[in-house]
């Protein structure tokens, strides 16, 4: 079910308490492959987290296990501030691949309307829908593309569509699994200054896989950094200047201009 892909609804739908959420102990192994094991992390309402770690270090593997969709050991809470549980928050996701026919005739209308409701595509009134889903577009300056083939867009505005989607209803927890490939640095500029401005505007909680240093240094409140755990964590200067930062990433010549870069761009994230 196409709807499944970018909106999970819990029990409490639209639950108003919900400040924080809570992973404990959090493990993820495929048969013998330990992918993580002893995560524990806290992510609080209104504020951007980044997850960034080398390919393979198990950063699509913890959204995929906070969706449910892989099973995990340990435990994971939606809490209010007195610590209770608030049941299941509404969470929208993109994911970093979405498998596209780039020679089917599905416009993007018609992957709205596919997931607006189980009905088949063709027995829609067009009409109806089409103001809601221009008003959802136009939320990530993309209503201009509503008649675009999906197999036309560009990697950025199909990342800006699926956010789109990810975004009616909306959500409480907001995962976001970068594309590695495909978006150019005006489309990722574009698409962080949008997430960044529904973090402002909505009481969003945001947990972003990102391997955009520099975006992640302008944008983030918080950083995870991932090897098949957590390697380090906390604001942008503490995980920026941690040793296993330095092994992990410090030998490629581009995150250091990026580290000397995000100090000069606008308001640093760690001020
Ligand atoms: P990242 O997103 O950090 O690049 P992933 O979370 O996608 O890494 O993958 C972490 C590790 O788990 C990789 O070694 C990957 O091959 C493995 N993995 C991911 N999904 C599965 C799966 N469904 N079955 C077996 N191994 C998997
Ligand atoms: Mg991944």
């Amino acid at each position: 079910m196409l709807r499944h892909i970018f909106h999970h609804r819990g029990a409490a739908e639209g639950c108003a308490q919900f400040c924080c959420t809570k992973i404990e102990d959090f493990g993820v192994s495929f048969g013998t492959f330990e992918v993580f094991s002893h995560v524990n992390l806290h992510f609080h309402c209104g504020e951007l987290t980044a997850i960034i770690g080398p390919n393979g270090a198990g950063k699509s593997t913890l959204l995929r296990a906070i969706l449910g969709e892989v099973g995990h050991t340990g435990r994971l809470r939606f809490v209010d501030a007195d610590d209770r549980h608030t049941g299941h928050p509404i969470i929208g996701y993109v994911p970093q691949y979405l498998r596209l026919d780039v020679s089917a005739p599905t416009t993007v209308q018609d992957l709205f309307m596919a997931c607006i409701s189980a009905r088949p595509v063709w027995l829609f009134p067009a009409r109806r829908y089409r103001d809601r889903i221009l008003e959802n577009l136009a939320r990530v300056c993309a209503d201009h593309l509503i008649d675009r083939r999906l197999g036309a867009l560009s990697g950025g505005e199909l990342q800006r569509v699926l956010l789109a989607l990810a975004l009616d209803p909306m959500p409480n927890l907001l995962l976001l699994d970068e594309p590695v490939s495909g978006v150019d640095q005006n489309g990722l500029a574009l698409f962080y200054d949008i997430v960044g401005q529904l973090r402002a505007k909505e009481d969003l909680t945001i947990l972003l896989i990102s391997h955009d240093l520099g975006m992640v240094a302008r944008h983030a409140d918080k950083v995870v950094l991932m090897e098949h755990g957590i390697a380090a964590s906390g604001s942008v200067m503490e995980v920026f200047t941690d040793p296993q930062m330095e092994r992990l990433f410090g030998i490629l010549p581009d995150v250091r201009h990026l580290q000397t870069n995000d100090r000069e761009g606008g308001e640093p994230a760690w001020s």
